[in-house]
């Protein structure tokens, strides 16, 4: 961007624009992975919708390739774009909480943390992330998955509106009634159709959960997964398990002598009876004995903001990022030599593969009900290799691509759109959409026939 554009969007924009040769530059354009280095002409920081118009009104007017950030936890660093504009909602982190109605309104820049704290403060939350400090913002539009989805559904099923910037600049709301195929779009859609301003949210009484972690040694492995597979699927919906395959970190709660072991296990969410949570806790428990007792078995009920926190600290911004995902709706025998080889083979300690549940109440919308179009998936998984030293960058793309291509075959044939990693191509954004993606394709044309906002997997007008 040349000095006179950027001087312009200085006037122009109520916001500061902050440019290259600003000392705030560096700051603003380091998004949650170190891989990421990307040189925005402008990062544009917003304070509520109406700079965001401006900021989109400008960047077209002007020619420029715009990138929107929400928490700026994005793998390929969608947040992010070479050269053009950055609408940086990081500004636009508040929450409303209705508690009688549960009903949450959240500010298009704010992270999970923010959502969790403020609705935690009446018992009450909604299905979302693991990681506290993820933005709602993407994780919202790819989906949404954590502790609560076999319970309440993806992030997506609890969205009853969205306040939408679109391409040209105009402010739409969207819900069931007002705008109704970019409300379907929206859900699973990812960044594609505008600039989410707010989300409001249907939230669920939740207080405290039960936590509880299995862990095995790999030799295990087959057995434990032979276990999972079965046990999850038709346990209620108010136990969820992720399966992992991990290296033990070396602090509490873990005993010193698996410390830096590598191994495979459950991180188990009870959820439900406030009455029944410690119950559920032992339930679960007993029932990890099945495979052959656990070498670490932990569980405990907590407040679920701490659980929705507790990796926080594992996984701090600035560590060098790269994964992989797919879908699957099974577990094969022949796929299990394919997790023991690459557990074996964890090139790092942080690095990790993780099959999250996607069934339970997700399973109860309809095919066509969103833009998600992977209902009969059971397990969302991702392959993800993470170091902090960027000298081991290439080791950890490295074991995911390679464990990647490996399991891909026995998958449903795409991936969660937020666990898509950089420039995997057109076909994988439609292996994604499946039969959906011609009618995505078709609301893209309708609110943005240009493709404005084409940094993110892409999803072109029809
Ligand atoms: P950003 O990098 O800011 O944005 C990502 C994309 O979303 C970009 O294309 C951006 O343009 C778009 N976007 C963001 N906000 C808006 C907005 N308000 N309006 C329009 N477009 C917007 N996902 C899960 O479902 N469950 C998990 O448990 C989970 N755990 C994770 C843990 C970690 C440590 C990390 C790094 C990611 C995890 N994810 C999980 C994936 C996560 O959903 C994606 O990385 C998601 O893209 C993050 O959103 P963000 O707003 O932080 O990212």
């Amino acid at each position: 961007m040349d000095s006179a554009t950027l001087a312009a969007a200085s006037e122009a924009l109520r916001g500061p624009v902050i440019g290259p040769q600003d000392p705030a530059y560096d700051g603003a354009r380091t998004v949650y992975n170190a891989m990421i280095d990307k040189r925005p002409g402008a990062i544009v920081r917003c304070a509520d919708a109406v700079d965001v118009v401006d900021a989109v009104r400008f960047a077209r007017d002007h020619g420029l390739d715009l990138a929107v950030r929400g928490g700026g936890h994005s793998g390929p660093g969608l947040g992010l774009v070479d050269g053009g504009m950055t609408v940086d909602l990081a500004p636009m982190r508040w929450v409303r909480v209705a508690p009688a109605a549960r009903i949450a309104q959240v500010g298009g820049g704010s992270l999970l943390g923010d959502l969790d704290h403020a609705a935690g403060g009446f018992g009450l939350g909604t299905p979302a992330g693991i990681v506290s400090t993820t933005g709602v913002g993407g994780l919202t539009l790819g989906g949404g998955h954590g502790y609560l989805t076999r319970r309440y559904g993806l992030t997506i099923d609890n969205l009853l509106g969205a306040d939408v910037v679109l391409a040209d600049g105009s402010l739409v709301s969207a819900s069931e009634v007002s705008h109704p195929e970019l409300f379907w779009a929206l859900r699973g859609g990812g960044g594609n159709f505008g600039v989410v301003t707010s989300f409001t949210f249907h939230l669920h009484p939740v207080g405290t959960v039960g936590l509880a972690l299995t862990l095995w040694p790999l030799e295990r492995l087959h057995d434990v997964l032979r276990w999972y597979r079965e046990f999850l699927p038709q346990a209620p919906d108010d136990v969820y398990g992720f399966f992992a395959v991990l290296t033990v970190p070396p602090a509490p709660p873990f005993p010193e002598k698996i410390h830096g072991r590598k191994m495979c296990g459950v991180v188990w969410c009870r959820t439900g009876d406030q009455d029944r949570i410690e119950d559920g806790v032992r339930d679960v428990l007993a029932a990890a004995d099945e495979p052959g007792r656990p070498a670490f078995g932990f569980g405990a009920p907590m407040p679920y903001t701490a659980v929705q926190s507790m990796f926080d600290e594992l996984l701090p911004p600035g560590l060098q990022w790269y994964w992989r995902g797919d879908f699957f709706d099974e577990i094969p025998d022949a796929a299990l030599d394919v997790h023991r080889t690459y557990a074996e083979a964890l090139p790092t300690p942080l690095s990790t593969m993780h099959l999250y549940p996607v069934d339970g109440a997700a399973h109860r919308l309809g095919r066509g009900d969103t833009a998600w179009s992977y209902r009969d998936a059971r397990w969302s998984g991702v392959f993800a290799g993470i170091d902090p030293d960027p000298a081991n960058a290439g080791a950890v793309r490295q074991w995911c691509v390679d464990y990647w291509q490996e399991m891909h075959p026995y998958s449903m044939g795409g991936a969660y759109v937020n666990f898509m990693g950089a420039g995997e191509g057109e076909e994988r954004v439609r292996a994604t959409y499946r039969d959906h993606y011609d009618r995505l394709a078709r609301v893209k044309r309708t609110y943005d026939p240009e493709n404005v906002f084409h940094v993110n997997q892409n999803i072109r007008p029809a």
